[in-house]
């Protein structure tokens, strides 16, 4: 394939999600000539957006990819490359870290790594992000909320009534129910219709916070801000010292271009940044860029997670939102267990669609009517980062994703609190299943930020310690997974390193 003719820009950010957006939003207005390149394309409003048919049954969104799994063996992994990345189909939770999340925490089975930064430090910009995506809540319900100097831009959504009850009775029992915090326009004046699909499903009517809606949008309104769809980036070239990156070669419409630029901020999402890191290794950066630690494609993590339907056999659950509820009380220690458990949260509704994979073997009718009496929830516990849980690149240019899991004696011990607990009020049958490798929603960790280069691929602001105009601002950065939604830490840091970049544009 022939090489065509260069383009210059200021900035290229690759990757249109939450990183690369809130960085394009950061600089938009500036003086710099911005040019966002994006693989997919912008995703269309059609009918089956809405429909658990195309989009869980046919996957009609799901990109085509083959990946490979540590033991050799090829799947179609739950990736969508549109314009907004993931949060095209994230489920709107838009949660604030906990102040030890970032201090280090003590599990079961090890102790998390300390983030180079504190809440303190990102709090400000967790304001700012929610204030961007429109997040509804109420701080003061839960105990291990940080403190915030904000308040949440909209009220919480309220409970229908089967939630309703099932948070009286969780206070009965002396829990500490809250408002989930959800980033949709469910208020006067928004266009949210509680349509019924949100968690894994694009929204028609852009009622959903979304990375196109909240970052990209606005950014292109500033005329320093070009998006280019269609472009996946293969390779990024550094100059003769291996320093700093000089070009970004693309493919678009079935030719190689280049686009040069002065300042580059990789936003890929974390499996594929890292991988295209080490598709980019030259004669001085033999590892990958920004990997003479040696740790870009390593410490890969995505969660523990469960799906569980709760279910109400005599009362069809006819809630429209149901993401209104989550639980804390087991996130640290409590009296189910000396050492953390997770965050417990309501899931979008589930449809018969979405149980054919799960329960190929029942009847239709049988999923349909497990599907109507069912409470949905998510039970997610912390994975922990290990250096042999890694994304890899074959010799055939394919994604190799060897997830080492990580925590799961705890997560096991979680699903039986959980089930207990449902049971405990109200629900008689809860049946459960986990979440797979072929489902990486919250991956994270593989280009690390921290403060020894030795030991880690960026700075506290995400900036490459190889190269100094390389950043990386997606959930990769992540040191530790939480056991908490990412989309809004990923934002927040973003924004702060945004911020950061933008008063130091002139140095690059
Ligand atoms: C079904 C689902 C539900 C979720 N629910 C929630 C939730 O409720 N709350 C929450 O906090 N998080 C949720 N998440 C996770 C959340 O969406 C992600 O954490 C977040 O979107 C990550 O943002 P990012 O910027 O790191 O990457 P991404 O959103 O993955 O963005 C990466 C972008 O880069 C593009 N790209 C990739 N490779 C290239 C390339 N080589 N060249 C050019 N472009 C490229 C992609 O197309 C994409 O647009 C969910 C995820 C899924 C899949």
């Amino acid at each position: 394939m022939s090489v065509a003719s260069d383009e210059s820009y200021d900035v290229v950010i690759i990757g249109s999600g939450v990183g690369g957006g809130a960085v394009a939003l950061s600089l938009a207005g500036t003086a710099a000539r911005i040019l966002i390149l994006e693989r997919g394309e912008r995703l269309p409003r059609e009918a089956e957006n809405w429909s658990a048919e195309a989009v869980f049954a046919q996957q009609r969104y799901r990109t085509h990819e083959t990946w490979y799994d540590d033991s050799g063996n090829p799947f179609r992994p739950g990736q969508y490359y549109f314009v907004g990345g993931h949060t095209k189909f994230y489920g709107a939770a838009m949660f604030r870290f906990r102040e030890q999340d970032f201090a280090g925490i003590e599990h079961a089975e090890g102790a998390t790594t300390p983030w180079p930064l504190r809440y303190v430090d990102l709090e400000p910009w967790y304001g700012e992000a929610e204030k961007l995506f429109g997040v509804h809540g109420q701080a003061g319900d839960d105990p291990t909320e940080p403190p915030r100097s904000s308040p949440y831009p909209h009220p919480p959504i309220p409970h229908e009534p089967i939630i309703g009850k099932a948070v009286e009775r969780m206070r009965a029992l002396g829990l500490h129910p809250f408002h989930m915090p959800a980033a949709v326009d469910l208020h006067a004046g928004g266009t949210c219709i509680r349509c019924g699909t949100c968690d894994a499903f694009p929204c028609r009517l852009g009622a959903k916070g979304d990375a196109e809606t909240r970052l990209i949008d606005p950014a292109l309104r500033h005329a320093n801000v070009t998006l280019q769809t269609g472009s996946e980036v293969v390779r990024l070239i550094t100059n003769d010292e291996g320093k700093r990156v000089v070009a970004a070669e693309i493919r678009r419409g079935g030719q190689l271009h280049q686009v040069r630029a002065r300042l580059f901020v990789l936003s890929a999402g974390a499996i594929n940044s890292a991988a295209l890191l080490l598709r980019s290794a030259d004669a001085r950066n033999p590892l990958g860029l920004a990997n003479s630690s040696g740790v870009v494609g390593r410490y890969f993590m995505n969660h523990n997670c469960t799906g569980m339907m709760a279910l109400t056999p005599l009362q069809v659950n006819a809630t429209r939102f149901p993401k209104t509820l989550s639980v804390n009380d087991f996130y640290f220690a409590s009296t189910a267990s000396e050492k953390p458990l997770g965050n417990l949260q309501l899931l979008g509704k589930i449809q018969e669609p979405m149980l054919r994979g799960a329960l190929p073997r029942a009847p239709q009718w049988l999923r349909r009517w497990l599907a109507r009496h069912s409470v949905d929830w998510y039970v997610m516990s912390e994975d922990l980062a290990q250096r042999d849980s890694t994304v890899r690149v074959r010799d055939d240019g394919a994604i190799e994703l060897r997830w080492k899991r990580s925590n799961l004696r705890a997560h096991r011990h979680f699903v039986e609190v959980a089930k207990k607990l449902l049971k405990d009020i109200g629900f008689p049958i809860v049946l459960s299943k986990p979440f797979g490798t072929d489902t990486p929603s919250h991956q994270c960790g593989t280009v690390r930020f921290g403060t020894d280069p030795a030991a880690s691929a960026l700075d506290p602001y995400c900036r490459a310690w190889d190269h100094d105009n390389l950043y990386v601002v997606d959930a990769s950065f992540f040191p530790s997974s939480a056991a908490l939604n990412p989309a809004l830490t990923v934002a927040a840091q973003a924004l702060r390193a945004g911020a950061h970049l933008k008063s130091r544009l002139h140095e690059f």
